[in-house]
């Protein structure tokens, strides 16, 4: 059972950690011909890993550092050479060290805490208008009883057992060639990485060196701002010793509107008018997102006709940081037509004098066949489509049944 600190570079080549120097050697030439740029110009920086990780492992000393103390120790053992923290920040910043949560470096080479990202649902009405909303939250800061570190200064001591890393990497063999790699935190510090001697422990954290705080955070929903925008809070996260807070992350959610649907700045609406209104002109008020009554006017002469999209300028959604330009609102009209047998027959031939006459029919030549016009749902129009290229192949059978008559939708 061997105990690394970290095998990620062994990972790279595919070896186990307690590879020779020969398996090493064997396993860098296979991937290095396999990933070499002119060989495999798309494997990006995959052989650039490999060389690195081979130039580190087949140097006994810096394997060494490696072995006893991971990245870190190679970060401090290389003195920060020419080129040398791009490849280290490639392989063990972010990209290949995911597993280990969303930790990064930041720029002075502190571990940076993770991201805490919390959604926040606003209303149509709170992204036209703006709003200050307090989000209270609970999180991790450093005890000042012991300006966080879990007791008396020299209380607390790195686990020897681990090396500090909370976790040990177990190696098994499973067969000669074969290893199997667990990682398991370990059982001397309970994965913290360290000890404290129990009368010199910290009363207030109890030697967490941290405490639960509740905090308050005034958020401005500034107007304009869009679903999925993010507001971020710098280094609001939960503390930890040694480790720079990442931030608060407030994932904005629009919620649905039951009067508008936005696209960008532009709000669409719809709106019902009846045949009349269609006809002869109309005037409607609506309550727009910030409380104003707005009145439509569409004078009589002008024709509204069903499904078409009016706009009106201007009253959108305002700009994010230059609210007093606004988007535009498009209002597409429902025109409802009267029911069947709505006016009796007399009545019906006035309103055709009215109405623009009908184009002159044709000489009917010879003798038509008469047909029925019949109710048809507009959403079985597909289905029928479909039937008939059905019947086009010997399946007809089949398919009609799927479309029997319980496929059926209430259509308005
Ligand atoms: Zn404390
Ligand atoms: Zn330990």
């Amino acid at each position: 059972m061997a105990n690394v600190a970290d095998t990620k570079l062994y990972d790279i080549l595919g070896v186990p950690p307690g590879a020779s120097e020969n398996e090493l050697k064997k396993a860098y030439r296979k991937l290095a011909k396999e990933y070499h740029p002119d060989k495999n110009p798309n494997a990006g920086d995959k052989f650039k890993e490999i060389s690195f990780a081979y130039e580190v492992l087949s140097n006994p000393e810096k394997r060494e550092l490696y072995d006893r103390y991971g990245e870190q120790g190679l970060r401090e053992g290389s003195g920060g050479g020419g080129g040398m923290d791009d490849i280290f920040s490639h392989i063990f910043g972010g990209g290949l060290f995911g597993f280990m949560g969303n930790q990064s470096r930041s720029r002075n080479g502190r571990r940076r805490g993770e991201d805490m990202m919390h959604p926040l649902k606003v209303s149509l009405e709170d992204l036209y208008n703006g709003k200050t909303t307090k989000l209270q939250l609970s999180k991790n800061v450093l005890c000042s009883a012991c300006n966080g570190q879990g007791g008396k200064s020299g209380a607390v001591q790195k686990c020897s057992a681990c090396r500090g890393r909370g976790v040990r990497i177990m190696i098994r063999q499973l067969a000669p060639g074969m290893v199997q790699q667990m990682q398991s935190v370990c059982s001397d510090c309970n994965g913290e990485g360290e000890v404290i001697n129990e009368k010199d422990r910290c009363k207030k954290c109890e030697g967490k060196k941290v405490i639960k705080e509740v905090k308050i955070l005034e958020v401005h929903v500034d107007k304009g701002m869009k679903h999925g925008q993010r507001i971020t809070f710098t280094g609001e996260a939960d503390q930890a010793p040694g480790v720079e807070p990442g931030d608060i992350v407030l994932l904005l959610q629009e919620k649905e509107h039951e009067v508008f649907q936005r696209d960008g700045n532009d709000l669409h609406m719809t709106y019902k008018i009846g045949l009349v209104e269609a006809l002869c002109g109309f005037q409607f008020t609506f309550k727009h997102l910030d409380a104003r009554q707005i009145m439509v006017k569409y004078p009589p002469g002008k024709v509204i006709e069903p499904g078409c999209v009016r706009v009106v300028r201007g009253e959108g959604m305002p700009q994010y940081r230059n609210p007093f330009e606004k988007g535009d609102l498009y209002i597409k009209f429902d025109v409802q037509f009267p029911e069947n047998n709505w006016i009796n027959p007399e009545k019906l031939s006035e309103l055709e004098d009215l109405l623009p006459s009908r184009p002159e029919v044709p000489n009917v030549i010879g003798d038509p066949e008469e047909v029925e016009l019949q109710e048809f749902d507009s959403t079985r129009g597909s289905g029928g489509g479909q039937r008939r290229e059905a019947y086009n192949d010997s399946s007809d059978e089949e398919s009609s049944s799927h479309h029997g008559p319980g496929v059926q939708c209430a259509h308005q």
